[in-house]
This record gives C-alpha cells, structure tokens and sequence, in this order.
C-alpha cells in the first residue's frame, strides 16, 4: 500500500522538478536501478551460522547466453571441530576466504576461492 503511494506522489512530483533536479534523480536512479537488477540476478543467502561476511562484491560472467552474475563474499568461518580455536562463542574464526555463489538451473552453487579473490570459471 505504501509502495504505491510512494510511487504516485513521486511521479506526480516529476514535472515539477528543475532541469537540474531531474539530472540529479537521473542519475541516482540509475545506480539503484543497478543495484536491484544485481539483487535481481544474484542468489540470495542465508545467513549461515558460524559465518561472517566481511566483504561482498558481483561480478558478472560473460557467457554464451547472457550474463550471470557470480556473489563473491569473503567470508570468515567457524569449521565446526571440537577444541578448534573457533569453537565456541568468542572463538577466533578462520579466515577470511572469498566465496563464490551463483545460480544455476535455479540452485545454488558455491566455491572456494581462496585468501585473494579471483574470479572463477
Ligand atoms: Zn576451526
């Protein structure tokens, strides 16, 4: 409901912008534009425990039909064995490692990168 009077009032607003207004919407819009057609394309992750993200990137993957667009995430990890000195709480976890996330045929694939991130195949 909200949404779209939101998007009423802000059409309506749009004649009455300046020259100037209207360049700086522009452009503004576009880069959010940009970023959902990213969210758009990009699997969606749950938050998994014992994991923390500390940095994301997309980069997209030219292939033959199109473009996917692969999730890098560098992650922190917690490998789950007892008496780690990630186990626990306050335990130090491992890492960070860059991740690699994308969908194919609709599920979810990852793959470890490594310590420095370098695009996958
Ligand atoms: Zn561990």
């Amino acid at each position: 409901m909200p949404q779209h009077s939101d998007f009423d009032k802000l059409r309506r607003a749009l004649p009455k912008l300046t020259l100037e207004q209207a360049r700086q919407l522009y452009s503004e819009l576009g880069s959010v534009l940009q970023d959902m057609e990213r969210q758009a394309t990009t699997p969606e992750l749950t938050r998994t425990k014992g994991r923390e993200v500390v940095e994301v990137r997309h980069i997209n993957n030219l292939e033959g039909t199109g473009t996917t667009t692969h999730l890098y995430q560098l992650e922190r990890i917690r490998c789950g064995k007892a008496g780690c000195k990630c186990a626990g709480e306050k335990g130090e976890l491992h890492g960070p490692y860059w991740y690699a996330y994308w969908r194919e045929n609709g599920r979810l694939k990852s793959r470890y990168v490594g310590k420095r991130l370098k695009p996958i195949e």
